[in-house]
């Protein structure tokens, strides 16, 4: 069979070969691939009739429907692109964003009217709004819209390195930048995967997949694009929930999913919930945050079904490393690693002047990928500073193994200096965890008289458990070097994160350090 390149080969593939298999099902609808066909070609039709050319933006504000990705495909065929922004972004973050892409287009649902009817008379830029749920909430409504169009081709010029979408970053570590990104980046793993042969991530007819991650994302796009271009059916939740995520699990028969690993913790912990509830799972990739040794053994326990961890960026496109089924097993040595690169990828440790160290020394991680970015939107400076001879500087500090595993040590953003000494947060938050007693934990660096910066540990009990300070600084010791151990101890109900599961550092550390100066920001 000839390969498909685009989403736009992949739909009107699937729509011809299979054209009554369901594409995705999203709070009990159902949408075949004929369908996503026709609509996703109407879609194109009313961009094109609302004056839009390949290259410009459109942009989604809302939680995750069926409509997004008819969108998607529907953008694809015109060679617009579209912009996904987070729901949860305050007014002035989503004005950024719509600012800094020059959306003309904005699609958005009932919770986010208000606030798009304001920037739509605010932005010179965004000439429409069409509301997501119907006539009644906001602009004409998206299926008016959409049904005024013929079902008809259209043709554009659309090729593996046409840009595709613009996600932003979550903005963790800084002003949110607008990751370009092509159809490429989402063919990249799996050709990489099938030409070696191997089955590290597999999608087989019939699998059911959950996307249960935000698709303002890149670990939910990237994994909703996998199961549309393997032609399986895609179980869309509107927004993750733990008891939504068993029941579609147990009701649908869902056969894999891409979580990241806070989820996995809560399905996990769901009262009632056990591993009877997972049968039908066949394999669960995770990743975009840190994962503990102790979290990952009690799922694969707790799930019964193959795993597999994926660690990337929005910037190299997903995932560059995987960490394949056959290392999750407590004597492979393995469990902590983020894996190795996909055939025809590569890593490297690099020290500050981008030449690569050997195994075993700590450095920035270097990923080449053929999933990589074009740019950051309208940051040439940035962009430059991110790709650099090909290679995507990632910002992560790790270490590779004799064996070419990547292990990943943290954000170098978040690595704490004490009294000259490199600790990574991860590593003591991964020690802090074995402590029975402890459901979470986050560290940071606080600012110190005397050592320059100070380890600070914000630490959850598990519910109804007392501990103390002195309970863990017992626990730790003789485990962690001591510039690594925590100064201080704060006991919290729940650790900030964002909507990926990453612990929202800056917002920790905050208190501490004004009227200080960190090294960076
Ligand atoms: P910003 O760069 O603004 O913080 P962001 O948080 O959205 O944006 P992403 O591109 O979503 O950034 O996340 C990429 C980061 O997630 C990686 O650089 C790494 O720190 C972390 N990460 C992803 N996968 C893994 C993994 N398997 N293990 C550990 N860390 C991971």
């Amino acid at each position: 069979t000839v390969q498909l390149r685009t989403l736009v080969d992949v739909v009107r593939r699937h729509a011809v070969q299979q054209p009554d298999v369901v594409a995705m099902v999203c709070e009990g609808r159902r949408v075949d691939y004929a369908t996503l066909h026709r609509v996703s070609n109407q879609v194109a039709r009313a961009l094109q009739a609302a004056g839009l050319r390949p290259g410009d933006r459109i942009a989604y504000l809302g939680r995750e429907s069926e409509h997004y990705y008819e969108l998607l495909f529907g953008a694809a065929k015109t060679g617009v692109v579209l912009v996904p922004i987070n729901w949860r972004l305050a007014a002035g973050e989503v004005e950024h964003i719509l600012r800094d892409s020059g959306a003309a287009l904005l699609f958005v649902d009932s919770d986010s009217a208000a606030v798009a009817e304001k920037l739509a008379a605010e932005l010179p830029t965004l000439t429409g709004v069409v509301g997501l749920d119907g006539p009644g909430a906001a602009g004409a409504g998206f299926t008016a819209w959409v049904s005024a169009q013929p079902d008809a081709n259209v043709l554009a010029r659309v090729t593996p390195d046409t840009p595709l979408v613009q996600m932003y970053t979550s903005g963790t570590t800084g002003l949110p930048k607008g990751v370009v990104l092509a159809h490429r980046s989402f063919f990249a793993v799996r050709q990489a995967l099938a030409s070696a042969e191997l089955d590290w991530i597999d999608w087989r007819e019939g699998d059911v997949s959950l996307v249960g991650m935000a698709g303002f994302h890149i670990g939910g796009l990237w994994w909703a694009t996998q199961g549309f271009v393997s032609g399986v059916t895609n179980v869309v939740m509107r927004e993750f929930t733990t008891a939504g995520a068993v029941e579609l699990i147990r009701t649908l028969r869902v056969t894999t999913a891409c979580l990241v690993p806070a989820m996995l913790r809560l399905l996990l912990a769901e009262p009632g919930v056990s591993k009877e509830d997972f049968t039908s799972l066949r394999k669960v990739v995770y990743g975009g945050a840190p994962i503990s040794a102790a979290l990952l053994a009690r799922c694969v326990e707790g799930f019964g079904c193959e795993f597999a961890q994926i660690y990337g960026l929005t910037e190299t496109g997903n995932t560059a490393i995987c960490l394949p089924p056959a290392d999750h097993t407590p004597d492979s040595g393995r469990m902590q690693a983020a894996g190795r690169p996909y055939p025809g990828f590569e890593v490297k440790i690099a020290d500050s002047r981008g030449e690569p160290l050997p195994p075993g020394e700590i450095g920035e991680v270097w990923l080449r990928t053929p999933a990589a970015m074009v740019e950051y939107w309208n940051l040439p400076e940035a962009t430059a500073k991110t790709l650099v001879d090909g290679w995507v500087v990632t910002g992560d500090a790790g270490v590779l193994d004799e064996d070419g595993y990547l292990f990943i040590r943290d954000r170098i953003k978040d690595m704490i200096i004490v009294a000259g000494e490199n600790v990574y947060p991860a590593e003591v938050e991964h020690v802090i965890g074995r402590h029975p007693l402890v459901a979470e934990s986050a560290v940071v660096g606080v600012p110190d008289e005397r050592w320059g910066e100070a380890v600070h540990a914000f630490v959850v009990p598990v519910e109804g458990q007392q501990l103390t300070e002195s309970d863990l600084a017992l626990h730790l010791r003789g485990k962690l070097a001591a510039f690594k151990q925590p100064l201080h101890y704060e006991f919290i109900d729940r650790v900030p994160r964002n909507p990926s599961g990453k612990i929202l550092r800056r917002e920790l550390r905050e208190r501490f350090w004004q009227g200080h100066e960190r090294r960076v920001s």
